[in-house]
Formats: structure tokens, C-alpha cells, sequence
């Protein structure tokens, strides 16, 4: 008898998690679209119809190999299951395992076999073996093992080069007067992606941000493209460059590959694969190789594992005690005249992406130096970006972005004055404020609330070694009283939109 795997749609590869090894001959593919899922967030246009019709595209390809595939329309998942059994009173339903803690208990609870996820390149019990294993869970420790494990830019027991990490060589700013960054491919709308736009529109959703530009490929074909051009286009330059936040380039030399990832279309495995045959070939530093591997096998399995390591309730930890609503210059940039935040959302707006940087360093960095409610500015990053799912969002945003957790994750938070975001960016020149000041009409934001959030939380972070220097410079400052007073006006003026 035929089995039934229900397909999550971020698992779409035929060679993964529960459709591995299956054939059209021993398998039924059944696809629940909940209208409770659709109408649970506000989403971006770009990312909700990403995620459809990317879903949409594996189906045909499913159907094209044989595969016989049910889609049930139903008000939430469980319903949809419930239609289908009782339908099929015989049938087993087996699913990979999710990516999300919430959809694993709901399968759990709908009483469908697992297999295990084999989207990333460390099982969640080998990631919770080596966390048990550690005094903290410093990610540079868990990299050096994956590229020992996975024996990637080894020279035997050592790193190629001497070292394991060349991130002090990858801090360039964007150089003056370039224009040349790589542009990155745009892609047609085909029948598909038209007939999901046109379904989209008639569900009870909804919407912000702009309509589908074909920034986003919906297919394994448009992502192997992208990850093509990344390699030939990207790769030299991704080092040096990956913190680099240039205003006439919204990707720099990014890869752009992670919704793709995200959702199953491209496995880690090929992406590095990738990347090592062409640093094999010649012609890319070794900061660069070492940089992008890094991401993929470090971060990113890093990310995935902290996620199921915290479980439960980590998604709520608001450790500083955070009360602040969500400020108005996340869903609209006219709400601030700060030249980096509403570049930023603008670019966001227009595509549901800005690269890590401008992600950590400008939108966190302001929400965590506001007092953003943690759970609020969570939500916003993942109604928003193209790759977001709560693997990814929860540790970045609670442990990375808004040191929500009490440094469970980061044992200092990631927090910075205007002057980091002069120095990595290109907004400065044409803002309305000054970096340099902390005081005064035209006072930088950041610099204002950067000096008060470390004030505000002497109690937290002043014994904390690694901010050592921070509060030294703090215990300087002349006119502490005269900035207090600024940061307030400066909250009050970010919560109205006028700052
Ligand atoms: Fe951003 Fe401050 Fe620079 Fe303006 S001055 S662009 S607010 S960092």
C-alpha cells in the first residue's frame, strides 16, 4: 500500500527528509494550504508569495515525475489531516521533521511519523551533544569542529593558512565612488507565479511591503542560477565586502542564497560544494573561502541548533525587561529622518531582505537600544524577510539582535553608536543627523541611545569584562545628564515617527 507523506513547505527537495528514496510507485504527496497559517501574520508580499509559489513549482515537478499529489484547501492543518483520513481510512502519514518546535508538537499531536531532518548538516542531537559539552556555547568553538567533522579547508589536523578564522581581514567599508557591485538577476514571472498572485489575492490576508519585482527566483533552476552567479560573481569578493553597507548596493557581493536554503531548494552540501570547487580552481582569497564556509557551517548549523537546544519559551525571554511597542519606522521609512533606518526599511520594503548587517547593526541594533518588546520586533522580522522561519528569527533576534536571553547565546549584546555604522556604511553624508554628536537637535540616534542604554543597564553589562572599554568611555562623558535628557526626547520622537 501507498504511504502518504505530508509536505512541509519548507522541505522542498525529492532527495531529503521524508521524500527521500521514495517513488511515485510507493508514495502519495499530500499538501495542506491552511487559511489559518495564510491569516496568522501580516506578511510581505515578496515572502508569502515566495513561499507559495516556490511550493506550487515543486508540485508540478512532483506531478511531472509521477507523483500523485493531494492538495487540500482546509481552515487549519489538523482539519486538512482530518479531511484527508477520513477520505483514506488506511493511510499511514509520514512527514520529515519540521523546522519549527511548534509545528513538531502539533505533528506529534496529529499522530504523524517523523523522519529525521536532514536539511542541515548537523542532526539536532549531535548539535545538543556538543552544547552539553561546553562551559558556554561560543560559536567559534563549534566551527572549528565542523570544519574538523566535515573536513572542509583543513590541511590535515590544521586550518589551510594557520588560521581558523579571517574575519579581522573581512572588515572592509564600501570603498568610495564604486558603482560596479554585482547586479543580481532578475527573474520572469511564468504561468505559475502568475496564477499564485492572482490566488493570493482572493484569500483573507494580509499584505505590506511590495508586490512581487522578480528579485526572487521560484524555482530550483532560478536558485541553482542564483547560486551560479554568487560563484562566479560573489565569491572573490564576499569576504572583504560582507560587512559592508554601501547605498547603491542592496546586496553587495552577498550571496542571496538563504530563502533558498530556507525552503529546501538548495542543500548546504551543494552550496559549499560549490564554493570549495571554485576556490580550488583559483583566484579567491582564502579570507573569502573562509568567510562564506563559515556562514554556511558555522553560523547558520549554529543557529538551527541553538534553536532546538533552548526549546521551548526561549521565544518570550526578555531579560531586559524590553517594554517598547514596535516603532513606526519598521512598517513605513517617511516615519524617520534617519538617512541608514530608512534606507534600510525602504530597501526592505521593496524586496523583504537587507544582508546581515544592516539586519544586526541598524535594525536590531535601534530596537535593542529603544527598548523594543523583544516578541514585537520578532514578529516584524518574521512577517518580513524572504528567508525568515523561527529557526532562524528566534535565536537571531532573542539571542543575537536583542540580547533578550541573558546572554545565553552572545556574551555581550551587539550594540554600537552611530560611528560603526558611519564607518561600515554610506548614509552618514546625506542624514539629517551627525554621528559624531550625542547631544542636541542633530545628535545621531544611535550615538544618543548607545550612551544611555549602557547607562540604563549598568546593573546588566558593567561587570561584564568584554565591555570593560564601553564603560570606561561612559565614565568619561561630561554631559551624561545633558544626553539623558536627549534619549528621552529621542524615545518619544522614534515612538511618533518623528525622529
Ligand atoms: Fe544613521 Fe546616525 Fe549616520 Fe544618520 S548620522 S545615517 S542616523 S548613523
Amino acid at each position: 500500500m501507498k504511504r502518504t507523506v505530508l509536505l512541509l513547505p519548507d522541505q522542498l527537495n525529492l532527495h531529503r527528509g521524508a521524500l527521500a528514496d521514495s517513488s511515485p510507485a510507493d508514495t502519495t504527496v499530500l499538501v495542506i494550504d491552511s487559511d489559518r497559517y495564510l491569516a496568522s501574520r501580516p506578511w510581505h508580499r515578496q515572502r508569502i508569495f515566495l513561499f507559495y509559489s516556490a511550493l506550487e513549482h515543486f508540485l508540478v515537478e512532483l506531478r511531472s515525475a509521477g507523483y500523485q499529489v493531494i492538495k487540500i484547501r482546509a481552515a487549519n492543518m489538523a482539519d486538512g489531516i482530518t479531511q484527508y483520513r477520513n477520505q483514506h481510512l488506511t493511510a499511514e502519514l509520514i512527514a520529515g521533521e519540521p523546522n519549527s518546535i511548534s509545528q513538531q508538537y502539533a505533528l506529534n499531536q496529529y499522530g504523524i511519523k517523523l523522519v529525521p531532518n536532514d536539511f542541515f548538516l548537523t542532526s539536532r542531537s549531535d548539535f545538543q551533544a556538543w552544547a552539553n559539552s561546553q562551559k558556554s556555547l561560543k560559536m567559534e568553538n563549534f566551527y572549528r569542529q565542523q570544519r574538523v567533522r566535515l573536513n572542509l579547508l583543513m590541511s590535515g589536523d590544521e586550518p589551510v593558512g594557520g588560521k581558523w578564522n579571517l574575519d579581522h581581514e573581512n572588515r572592509l567599508p564600501p570603498p568610495k565612488g564604486k558603482s560596479d557591485y554585482p547586479k543580481p538577476r532578475q527573474y520572469e514571472f511564468d504561468e505559475i507565479d502568475e496564477a499564485v498572485w492572482q490566488e493570493l489575492a482572493t484569500r483573507e490576508i494580509t499584505l505590506w511591503g511590495d508586490e512581487p519585482d522578480g528579485s526572487w527566483a521560484t524555482t530550483r533552476a532560478g536558485a541553482l542560477q542564483r547560486l551560479t552567479d554568487f560563484i562566479a560573481q560573489g565569491l572573490a569578493d564576499f569576504g572583504a565586502y560582507e560587512d559592508a553597507m554601501p547605498q547603491n548596493s542592496w546586496s553587495v557581493y552577498h550571496s542571496l542564497l538563504t530563502p533558498y536554503l530556507n525552503i529546501g531548494l538548495l542543500t548546504p552540501a551543494e552550496v559549499i560544494s560549490a564554493a570549495i570547487e571554485k576556490y580550488e580552481q583559483g583566484g579567491i582569497p582564502l579570507a573569502s573561502i573562509e568567510g562564506f564556509v563559515r556562514q554556511i557551517i558555522g553560523w547558520r548549523e549554529y543557529i538551527n541548533g541553538t534553536y532546538w537546544h533552548f526549546g521551548t519559551g526561549y521565544e518570550k525571554s526578555n531579560n531586559l525587561n524590553a517594554d517598547r511597542k514596535l516603532l513606526p519606522l519598521y512598517w513605513d521609512e517617511s516615519k524617520t529622518k534617519m538617512n541608514c533606518v530608512g534606507s534600510i526599511v525602504g530597501d526592505v520594503k521593496a524586496r523583504g531582505y537587507a544582508h546581515h548587517i544592516p539586519r544586526l547593526m541598524v535594525l536590531s541594533n535601534l530596537a535593542l537600544l529603544a527598548g523594543v518588546e523583544p516578541t514585537e520586533y520578532l514578529d516584524w522580522m518574521t512577517n518580513t524577510f524572504v528567508d525568515a522561519f523561527d529557526w532562524v528569527m528566534v535565536p537571531n533576534v532573542i539571542g543575537m539582535g536583542l540580547h533578550a536571553d541573558g546572554g545565553k547565546m552572545m556574551t555581550k549584546p551587539y550594540v554600537a553608536g552611530g560611528s560603526y555604522i558611519s564607518k561600515m556604511g554610506q548614509y552618514c553624508n546625506g542624514c539629517f543627523y551627525d554621528p559624531k554628536l550625542r547631544v542636541g537637535e542633530t545628535a545621531c540616534p544611535f550615538t544618543t541611545l548607545y550612551w544611555d542604554f549602557l547607562d540604563r543597564h549598568r546593573a546588566e553589562f558593567f561587570n561584564n569584562h568584554r565591555m570593560r572599554q564601553q564603560y570606561f568611555g561612559l565614565a568619561k562623558l561630561s554631559d551624561l545628564a545633558e544626553l539623558k535628557l536627549r534619549a528621552q526626547q529621542v524615545l518619544t520622537g522614534l515612538a511618533n515617527g518623528t525622529i
